[in-house]
C-alpha cells in the first residue's frame, strides 16, 4: 500500500466518494477509496437516504411530469432564506437531470414514491431497496472496474506542501501509513459525530442529542484542512436537526426512527409545559423545526401525547408508544408529573372548539384563548387509551464544511488547491448556506462527486 503511488486518492465511502471513484476508475486512473467504517457499515449517511431531487422536462424514469429548473431553484430559494449561492445551485440542479440515467447505468434502480406524508413523485426519486441498495450498486461497480477499496481505514491526515496535495496519513488495525497519490477527493461528509465538536459549536445540549446517521462521520478530514488553512463555508454553529422518537440509538437509527404523530397530539417537555403550536402546518414542512425546539427545552426532551382516536392516523412508530387509560398514569410511566400533565391536558381540552376535524389539511380547528395555541387539529385528548412518545433531537448533519469552486475544486489560503477536490456533504456549504430541501443532499453528493472524480482524473491523465 505504502509503495505505490495512486493516482487519485477518494476519502470516504458515501454516495460523493462512490460518483467520484466511479468517474474517475473509468477515466482509467488508478483509484483508492479509503472508508473508516467496517465493510457492513459502509457508505455514510448516504445508506441511510431514500431518495434525490432531480430536475426533468419530461417524465423521466419513475418520475411523473416535469420539474423545471426554476422551479427547483425556487423551491431551493424559499428553504435556504435565500442564503444559496447562486450560479452553483443552478448547475446543480441542471446537471440532476443527467444524473439519474447515469444512475440507472450503474446498477441503481428507482421506485414510484409512496402517497401518504411524502408524495414526492414528480420531485424525487426514490431508490428501491433504499440508499443501502444504492451504495451496494456502486461498490459492485467499483469491484469490476478493479477499484481498490480499504475499509476500516481512517485518513487523520492530508499531506499538502504549496497548496499541493501530496499523501495521506490513515490508520489502517493501529498502524498510521503514509499513502501517496497524485490527486485527492475529500467526500468524508459532516462533523456530527464528533461530540465535543458539536457541544463546542452548540454547547453542552448537544451532548443529549442523537445522531440519524454514521458514527464515523468526525470531521477529522474537514478538521485538519481548516487547521492548514482551508477556506470555510457554512454557519459552524448550525446544524440540521429533527425530532426524532427518544428511544432511538445514538448513531445510525436512521430514517425508521422519524415520527410524525406531533400534528395530532398536545407535546410538552419535561416538566408537562407545551411550548409550540403542534398544529402549526402540515407535517412534512414542519418536521425540521421540531429538531430545534426540542433542543431549546430542558434536559433537550419532549413528550407527545395523543388518545385513541389519533393512533390510526400517521406512519406507524418503529418502537411502540407508552400506553395508559389515564393521562396521569402515562404521566407516570413516562416519568412526568402526573398532576401536571392531567391540568394542562384539561386546560388544553376545555380550549378546544367544535369544528371539523380533517387530519389531512390544514382544517382550521384551533384552541381558543390557550398559550401557546393549536392553530389546526385542535381536538380534546380524551378517548383512552392514551399514548405517548418521547422525542428528541435527531441531528442529520452539520453546515460548516469546505468551499469549493463549480469545478469542486478546494479553495486553500492562496487560491484553489492544486489536486485537491471535495464532493458531497463536506462542501454543501458552498451551495446551501442554511435550511434543507428533502433529497438535495444526494444531488449535491451525485453532481460534484462525479465532477471531481472526472476532473481529478483529467488532472492525472
Ligand atoms: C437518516 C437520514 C436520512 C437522509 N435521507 C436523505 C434522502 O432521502 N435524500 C437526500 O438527498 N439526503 C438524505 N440525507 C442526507 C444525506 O445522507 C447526505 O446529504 C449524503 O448522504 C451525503 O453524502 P456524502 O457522500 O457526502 O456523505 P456520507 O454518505 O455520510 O459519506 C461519508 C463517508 O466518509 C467516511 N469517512 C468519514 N470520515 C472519514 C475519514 N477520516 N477517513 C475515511 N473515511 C471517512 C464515512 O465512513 C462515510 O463513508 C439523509 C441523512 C440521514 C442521516
Amino acid at each position: 500500500m505504502e509503495q505505490t503511488e495512486w493516482d487519485v486518492i477518494i476519502v470516504g465511502g458515501g454516495n460523493a466518494a462512490l460518483c467520484a471513484a466511479i468517474e474517475a476508475a473509468e477515466a482509467n486512473a488508478r483509484v483508492l477509496v479509503l472508508e473508516s467504517a467496517p465493510k457492513p457499515y459502509r457508505g455514510g449517511n448516504s445508506r441511510h437516504t431514500r431518495n434525490f431531487r432531480c430536475m426533468h422536462r419530461g417524465p423521466l424514469s419513475v418520475l411523473t411530469d416535469s420539474y423545471a429548473e426554476d422551479e427547483y431553484f425556487n423551491d431551493l430559494l424559499r428553504v435556504t432564506n435565500g442564503k444559496t449561492e447562486k450560479d452553483m445551485a443552478r448547475q446543480t440542479i441542471r446537471e440532476s437531470e443527467a444524473c439519474l440515467p447515469w444512475m440507472e447505468r450503474h446498477g441503481v434502480r428507482f421506485q414510484p414514491s409512496l402517497s401518504g406524508t411524502l408524495s414526492l413523485s414528480r420531485t424525487n426519486a426514490f431508490f428501491l431497496g433504499g440508499g443501502k441498495a444504492l451504495v451496494n450498486a456502486y461498490y459492485n461497480v467499483l469491484e469490476d472496474l478493479g477499484v481498490t477499496v480499504l475499509y476500516e481505514a481512517e485518513v487523520t491526515h492530508i499531506q499538502v506542501t504549496e497548496q499541493r496535495f501530496e499523501a495521506v496519513d490513515v490508520a489502517v488495525a493501529g498502524t498510521v501509513l503514509k499513502v501517496r497519490g497524485r490527486a485527492a477527493v475529500l467526500a468524508s461528509g459532516g462533523f456530527q459525530s464528533d461530540i465535543d465538536w458539536l457541544a463546542r459549536a452548540w454547547g453542552p445540549a448537544a451532548r443529549n442529542f442523537l445522531i440519524r446517521g454514521t458514527r464515523f462521520n468526525r470531521g477529522v478530514v474537514l478538521n485538519d484542512m481548516l487547521e492548514q488553512g482551508a477556506e470555510s463555508v457554512g454557519d459552524p454553529t448550525q446544524c440540521h436537526a429533527v425530532a426524532i422518537d427518544g428511544r432511538a440509538p445514538k448513531f445510525d437509527g436512521g430514517i425508521v426512527t422519524r415520527l410524525d404523530c406531533v400534528p395530532f397530539s398536545v407535546v410538552v417537555n419535561r416538566d408537562a409545559e407545551r411550548f409550540y403550536d403542534e398544529g402549526e402546518d402540515v407535517w412534512p414542512k414542519r418536521y425540521a423545526i421540531w429538531g430545534r425546539l426540542v433542543a431549546a427545552q430542558p434536559d433537550q426532551v419532549a413528550f407527545s401525547i395523543i388518545d385513541s382516536r389519533s393512533a390510526e392516523l400517521f406512519m406507524p412508530s418503529v418502537f411502540p408508544p407508552e400506553r395508559a387509560n389515564t393521562i396521569a398514569e402515562l404521566a407516570q410511566k413516562m416519568g412526568l408529573p402526573p398532576e401536571k400533565l392531567t391540568h394542562t391536558i384539561d386546560t388544553f381540552n376545555a380550549a378546544c372548539s367544535e369544528g371539523h376535524f380533517t387530519p389531512q389539511d390544514l382544517d382550521g380547528l384551533s384552541t381558543q384563548g390557550l398559550e401557546p395555541p393549536k392553530t389546526n387539529w385542535a381536538r380534546p385528548i380524551v378517548e383512552p387509551p392514551f399514548f405517548g412518545y418521547v422525542l428528541r433531537p435527531g441531528v442529520t448533519f452539520t453546515y460548516l464544511g469546505l468551499k469549493v469552486d463549480p469545478t469542486a475544486r478546494v479553495s486553500g489560503p492562496d487560491g484553489p488547491y492544486e489536486n485537491i477536490w471535495a464532493a458531497g456533504e463536506i462542501m454543501a456549504g458552498s451551495i446551501l448556506g442554511q435550511g434543507y430541501l428533502a433529497g438535495f443532499g444526494m444531488t449535491i453528493g451525485t453532481v460534484f462527486g462525479r465532477i471531481a472524480g472526472q476532473e481529478a482524473a483529467a488532472y492525472v491523465a
